[in-house]
């Protein structure tokens, strides 16, 4: 028998995936979870599912922190990036929620060298270091290198970027992933969100601060670097996945062209 707790918790992670959609943090990618309050050692997040569909515990599985694995080994699909979760929960016991994103908005600073900085008062936890996690320097001869984090090497390579040291408490609450997204952790669902909400806020706002002093001083084409993107073997790596994951983009836009048509029908139609 589930506690009260446990079923709260399902109720607002399901809540979270919809909030995290209508502030721009996830599209048809990024997820959300959060650790079994009775039981440390188990995560639950949603299956293979666009964010903004998840409505139900029925859309939800528990995974073994151990090694990702779904609890009932007949559970329907999962994102391939639950490693993420898998592992800051290994190796943090204080992180109870994990989020993680593609945020338009934050995917520039992770690429050229500009660091995320905190702009406002509301995005202070991201502190005066963003660290940036880098897969391909993970990555070994022969790698499918699609930018993926979808092993547990991979997870505990970006788990080990959130501390400084090799303390059990993580240094960072937010880091960022070369040509990929971010990452932010929490000690509760609502935490972890709003550390994403923000995060994502963060980067509009640095931006359109540097737009403005660039504006300003003029700067010379060329002098502030060569921004950095997907590699030929980085491309290639991807295609399949992009090809091999259509579907879940494509039933968000459709439920969304459906539920939010513009054409209103007139009365009796
Ligand atoms: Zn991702």
């Amino acid at each position: 028998m589930a506690s009260r707790d446990y079923e709260a918790e399902l109720q607002t992670l399901i809540t979270a995936n919809r909030i995290l959609y209508h502030q721009n943090v996830v599209d048809a990618y990024g997820h959300v979870s959060f650790r079994h309050p009775d039981k440390p050692d188990i995560f639950i997040m949603s299956g293979d599912k666009a964010p903004a569909l998840v409505s139900s515990p029925s859309d939800l599985i528990e995974y073994h922190v151990g090694d990702s694995s779904p609890v009932d080994p007949s559970a329907k699909k999962g994102y391939q990036e639950r490693f993420i979760h898998s592992e800051l929960y290994k190796r943090y016991p204080e992180i109870n929620s994990v989020v993680h994103s593609h945020s338009q908005a934050v995917l520039p600073y992770t690429m050229n060298g500009v660091a995320m900085q905190p702009t406002f008062h509301i995005a202070g936890f991201l502190g005066t270091h963003v660290p940036n996690y880098d897969i391909t320097r993970s990555y070994k001869t022969g790698d499918s290198q699609d930018m993926l984090v979808n092993t547990t090497s991979f997870g505990s390579d970006l788990a080990s970027t959130f501390s400084s040291t090799r303390s059990k408490d993580p240094t960072h609450t937010v880091v960022v992933m070369a040509n990929h997204g971010f990452t932010a952790v929490g000690t509760s669902i609502k935490q972890a969100v709003y550390r994403a909400v923000y995060t994502h806020v963060n980067a509009g706002i640095q931006s359109n601060a540097i737009m403005l002093r660039s504006a300003q001083e003029q700067i010379k084409p060329g002098s502030t670097g060569e921004i950095r993107y997907l590699n030929e073997v980085q491309t290639a790596g991807s295609l399949k996945m992009n090809e091999a994951s259509l579907e879940r983009p494509w039933g968000l836009w459709e439920h969304e062209a459906k539920a939010w048509s513009l054409v209103k029908k007139p009365d009796g139609v």
